[in-house]
C-alpha cells in the first residue's frame, strides 16, 4: 500500500500578523511558559497570561501567523458549523459577524485582529517548528528544539489541537496519480479546478462543503462515500446592518443572543450523553432533509446512514444534497480499490478518469504524529504512553510522568455539539490557576498522581458508556485504537467549566524551590502540598 505524501500549500499570510513578532535579536532562550501552536487555543492562552502580567512566555507556531486549523483549512466553502456569536471568545465579542455561521477568512481576521489588539504577537515566534521537547529532572525544566534552535521553560503548555494533522488514506497506486491530489486542509490554490473532471474522497464536515462550492465550476464530480453522514438543515442567513448596530450599541445584547445560543445547545447533551432516544427527533428531522431534496429512491437509499444521528459529528448543509442530484456529480458507493495515473478504480472495476482528487478524509486525532516529539521524565514519548493506554490525562489538562506539562484542550475535551472556544477558555482559566499556585507555593514541579489521572478516566469512560457515541452503531474518529472515546467531553459544557475552575494542588505531586529567588534551584521533593 502507498500513500500520498501532504501537501503544505502556503498559507495566505496577514500583514498585520507578519508585521511583528519576536524580533530575531530578542528571542528569549528560556521563558516561564512556552506554548506550542499559535491557534485559537494558544491564542487564548497568552491572552490570558497577559492580562495576568506575565510576559515571561513565547508561543512558537510552525505557520506564518495565527490562527491554526482557521488559517490552514482556506478550501471553498470553509465556513464554521457553530454559530460565531458563541464561536468566538468570550472576551472579544464580534458585533460585525457577517452571518450567523461565519465563513473561514472572517474567523481568521477576527483571531488576527484580536492577536493584534491583546498586543501578544510580540510573544510569537512564526514558522518555527517544535522538533522534541524533553523533561529535565535534574534542571526541573522542559528542553526544547526547535527549527530556529534550542529553548527551556519552566512550564510547557500544548495548545495544538486536534485537527491539524491531515490523514490521508491508505489506498493502493495514489502516489502514482499524475494529477493535482491535496488533503482539504492544504488546499492548493494553484490548482485550477474549473472545466476539469474531480473527485472528492470522503463526506465528512468538510467534504460538504467543499463539494457544494466548487460542483458549479467542475466539469465532472464523483464524491467516494465510505459511510453516509446524517446531514441536517443548515439555518445560516446574514445579519443585517441593524442587526449589528444592535448588536454593537445596546448593552447586553449580544451576551444575550451568546447565552441563548449556548443553553440551546447545551440541552442537546441531554440526548447525546444521557438518553440517545431524545435525538430520534433529530433523526426524523435529517430523515425529512433527504425526502425533500431528493426524489430518485435509489440515491436516497445511498445517502441514507445506517446508524443513529449523533453518533459521528451532525453536519449541516442546505446544499449538499441537491449537488448529489445534478447531473454531472456521481455518488460513488463502492469502496476504492486503487488509484491510477488518471484514474479511479472501485472494487466492482468501474475505472472513472479524473484530473484531480480532493482528499478530504479527516485528520489524525488519537494517534497524531505530534504526541511522538513530547518526552517525559522516563524519556518516553506521549505517543508512545497513549499508544499503550489511549491517549488520557487528568481533566484533559495534565498527564502521570509529564511534569509541568498542561494542555489546553487535550483528551476527552472535544465537542460535537457546542463551541470549542469555550473549553478552551476553561483549561486556559486551570493553567492560569497553576501558575497562581505555583507562585503562591513557591513551587519547582507539579505532576499530577498517577492514581488520580486512572480514577479520573475510569470514571469518564463509565459516563462514556451510555452515550450516542458508543451506543449509536458507528465506527468514528471519536473511537481511539482500543475502541475508547478519547476525543469527547461526555456532559454538560459547563461542569466542565466548574471542574477546570481552579487548579487542585491535592491530585498532583509537587515539588518546591528551595531557594525561590534562585531559578536553578536545588529541589526538595515533597508529598503534594494542598
Ligand atoms: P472527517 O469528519 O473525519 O471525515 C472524513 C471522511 O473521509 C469520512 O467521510 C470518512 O469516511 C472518509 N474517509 C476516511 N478515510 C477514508 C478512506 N481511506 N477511504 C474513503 N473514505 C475515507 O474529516 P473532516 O470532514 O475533515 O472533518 C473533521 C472534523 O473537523 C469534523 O468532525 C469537525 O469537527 C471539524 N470540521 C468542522 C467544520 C466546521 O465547523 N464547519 C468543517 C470541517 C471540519 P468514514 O465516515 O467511513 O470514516
Amino acid at each position: 500500500m502507498t500513500q500520498v505524501a501532504i501537501r503544505r500549500t502556503a498559507t495566505k499570510p496577514s500583514s498585520r500578523s507578519e508585521a511583528k513578532s519576536v524580533p530575531s535579536a530578542e528571542i528569549p532562550r528560556h521563558v516561564g511558559v512556552l506554548i506550542i501552536g499559535g491557534g485559537f487555543a494558544g491564542l487564548a492562552a497568552a491572552i490570558r497570561l497577559t492580562k495576568d502580567g506575565r510576559r515571561d512566555f513565547l508561543v512558537i507556531e510552525r505557520g506564518s501567523e495565527v490562527g491554526g486549523t482557521w488559517r490552514d483549512n482556506t478550501y471553498p466553502g470553509a465556513a464554521c458549523d457553530v454559530p460565531s456569536h458563541l464561536y468566538s471568545y468570550s472576551f472579544e465579542p464580534n458585533p460585525n459577524w457577517s452571518r450567523s455561521f461565519s465563513p473561514q477568512w472572517e474567523i481568521q481576521d477576527y483571531l488576527r485582529r484580536t492577536a493584534v489588539k491583546y498586543d501578544v504577537l510580540d510573544k510569537h515566534l512564526f514558522d518555527t517548528e517544535v522538533t522534541s521537547a524533553q523533561w529535565d529532572d535534574g534542571a526541573a525544566r522542559w528542553m526544547i528544539q526547535t527549527t530556529r534552535g534550542a529553548f527551556t521553560s519552566d512550564v510547557l503548555v500544548s495548545a495544538i489541537g486536534a485537527l491539524c494533522e491531515p490523514a490521508l488514506p491508505d489506498i493502493e497506486g495514489i502516489d502514482t496519480f499524475q494529477g493535482e491530489i491535496f488533503h482539504s486542509s492544504r488546499w492548493n490554490h494553484a490548482s485550477e479546478l474549473r472545466g476539469k473532471r474531480v473527485a472528492i474522497i470522503g463526506t465528512g464536515a468538510s467534504a460538504v462543503q467543499i463539494g457544494p462550492a466548487i460542483a458549479d465550476e467542475v466539469a465532472h464530480l464523483d464524491v467516494y462515500q465510505r459511510t453516509a453522514p446524517w446531514v441536517m438543515p443548515r439555518r445560516d442567513r446574514a445579519y443585517s446592518k441593524p442587526e449589528s448596530l444592535a448588536y454593537k450599541h445596546v448593552p447586553g445584547l449580544q451576551w444575550l443572543a451568546r447565552q441563548a445560543i449556548y443553553w440551546g445547545r447545551e440541552v442537546l447533551v441531554l440526548g447525546f450523553a444521557f438518553q440517545p432516544k431524545i435525538l430520534l427527533g433529530a433523526q426524523r428531522m435529517a430523515e425529512r432533509h433527504i425526502q425533500k431534496q431528493i426524489e430518485d429512491d435509489e440515491l436516497r437509499k445511498a445517502v441514507t446512514p445506517n446508524w443513529q444521528i449523533g453518533c459521528k459529528r451532525i453536519l449541516i448543509s442546505n446544499d449538499w444534497y441537491p449537488m448529489l442530484t445534478k447531473d454531472h456529480v456521481e455518488l460513488v458507493t463502492d469502496g476504492i480499490a486503487e488509484v491510477r495515473e488518471n484514474a479511479i478504480v472501485t472494487r466492482d472495476g468501474t475505472v472513472r478518469e479524473v484530473d484531480a482528487i480532493v482528499v478530504a478524509t479527516g485528520f489524525h486525532v488519537t494517534d497524531s504524529p505530534g504526541w511522538e516529539a513530547i518526552k517525559g521524565a522516563d524519556g518516553r514519548s506521549l505517543g508512545e504512553v497513549w499508544r499503550e493506554r489511549g491517549q488520557q490525562a487528568y481533566k484533559g489538562a495534565a498527564v502521570a510522568g509529564f511534569p509541568n506539562m498542561l494542555f489546553v484542550v487535550g483528551p476527552n475535551t472535544g465537542l460535537g455539539h457546542s463551541s470549542m472556544v469555550y473549553m478552551i477558555e476553561s483549561h486556559v482559566n486551570y493553567l492560569a490557576s497553576a501558575l497562581e499556585e505555583m507562585d503562591e507555593h513557591g513551587l519547582a514541579t507539579f505532576e499530577v498522581r498517577e492514581d488520580r489521572q486512572r480514577d479520573y478516566n475510569q470514571n469518564l469512560q463509565k459516563s462514556m458508556k451510555q452515550t450516542i457515541w458508543t451506543t449509536g452503531g458507528c465506527a468514528s474518529w471519536y473511537l481511539d485504537a482500543h475502541g475508547n472515546n478519547t476525543t469527547l467531553w461526555p456532559s454538560f459544557t459547563f461542569l466542565f467549566r466548574r471542574l477546570t475552575r481552579t487548579f487542585d494542588l491535592a491530585a498532583y505531586r509537587t515539588t518546591a524551590r528551595t531557594d525561590r529567588s534562585d531559578a536553578a534551584l536545588t529541589l526538595v521533593r515533597e508529598e503534594g502540598v494542598a
